[in-house]
C-alpha cells in the first residue's frame, strides 16, 4: 500500500506509523504487508526496542469468523465496528483507514480498561487486542463482514458471516434471550 522509493520526509513518516502500530502490538506481518519500506527483520526489532526486548508475537493470525466465541461478544465487536466507521471519513468498505482504527481502539481500550488480552484472547470483550480490531477493519473491507443499522433497536450492529452467530441483530437476540430469562443462551 506504501510504494517504495520514498523521500526522507516519507520514510520518517513510514517509521512513524510504524511506531504507532508496533506500540499498540499489531502483528509483524500485518505491519509488513502495511508498509513496505522497512524490512520485517527490522520491524521485528522496532517491537522488540518498544516493549523493552519482548519478542513479537508468532503463530496463527486471528480469524475473523473464529473472533466471537459467544454471543456477547458480538456487542463489543459491533461498538468497535460503529466507532471504527464513525471515526472514518473514507468508505471503509472499499479502503482500510489507519488512523481511524487507531483512533477506535484506543477510544474502545478508554471504555474497556483492562481488558487487553494479548496472547491468550478468551474472554468476551472483543476485541482484544489491536490486531483482532485490525483483522475487524479487514474483514469489514472484504466483505467477511458488515455494518447494519437494526430497525428494531436502532443501532448498528456487526454481521460476520460464517461465524456461528446468524447475520441478524445479535443486540436485539440477548435482548430476547434475557427477557425469556434464558440466561445460559449468553454464554
Ligand atoms: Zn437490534
Amino acid at each position: 500500500m506504501i510504494a517504495e522509493g520514498l523521500s526522507y520526509e516519507d520514510q520518517l513518516q513510514n517509521y512513524q506509523l510504524a511506531y504507532q502500530l508496533l506500540k499498540r502490538k499489531l502483528r509483524t506481518s500485518y505491519v509488513s504487508q502495511l508498509i513496505k519500506s522497512i524490512s520485517l527483520p527490522e520491524i521485528r526489532d522496532i517491537h522488540r526496542s518498544i516493549h523493552q526486548g519482548e519478542s513479537p508475537s508468532s503463530g496463527l493470525l486471528p480469524a475473523i469468523e473464529a473472533i466471537p466465541q459467544v454471543r456477547e461478544s458480538m456487542l463489543y465487536i459491533s461498538l468497535f465496528a460503529s466507532l471504527y466507521r464513525s471515526a472514518s471519513q473514507i468508505d471503509i468498505r472499499a479502503e482500510m483507514d489507519v488512523s481511524a482504527i487507531i483512533f477506535a481502539w484506543d477510544f474502545f481500550c478508554e471504555t474497556f480498561p483492562n481488558h487487553v488480552r494479548e496472547r491468550r484472547p478468551y474472554g468476551k470483550v472483543r476485541p482484544a487486542n489491536f490486531s483482532e480490531a485490525w483483522v475487524v477493519a479487514q474483514a469489514l473491507k472484504i466483505g467477511l463482514a458488515a455494518v447494519h443499522y437494526c430497525k428494531s433497536c436502532h443501532g448498528d450492529h456487526i454481521v460476520i458471516y460464517n461465524s456461528k452467530f446468524s447475520p441478524t441483530c445479535q443486540i436485539c437476540v440477548i435482548d430476547q434471550l434475557r427477557k425469556r430469562g434464558n440466561t445460559p443462551g449468553l454464554r
